[in-house]
């Protein structure tokens, strides 16, 4: 990100299978995802117009726990649709890290009751 932020042109990757054994496709692929985060970022630190407009936008799904929303957004659907699956919540509006205590569901349930 440091070098993104500081005029690189080009970010090299790294798979997590360096320098334990030759990358497989899959390790190739998150490499890269690793690396469009860092180049993200760094048009983030740097200004570069719209850049934070994905991110404002994840930040509006996630408030209004549109799923479906969240996902098309992401950079690799597939993984989060897969770990969505994985662990499935109890109510179908949150996610299972907190269920039914859900941050975001109380707080607009409480701004309603206002
Ligand atoms: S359940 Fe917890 S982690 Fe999941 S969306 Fe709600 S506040 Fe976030």
């Amino acid at each position: 990100m440091l070098c993104g932020a500081a005029g690189a042109d080009f970010l090299c990757y790294v798979t997590p299978a360096e320098h334990i054994r030759l990358p497989n496709i899959e390790d190739v692929k998150e490499g890269v995802i690793a690396s469009k985060i860092a180049a993200h970022a760094a048009d983030i630190a740097k200004g570069v117009k719209g850049a934070i407009d994905l991110d404002n936008e994840m930040a509006r799904r996630r408030k209004a726990l549109d799923w479906n929303g969240q996902i098309a957004l992401s950079l690799n659907p597939d993984k989060v649709r897969q770990w969505r699956a994985e662990v499935p919540p109890t109510e179908s509006h949150v996610c299972s890290m907190c269920g039914e205590f859900c941050a975001i569901k109380t707080v607009e349930e409480a701004l309603k009751k206002r």
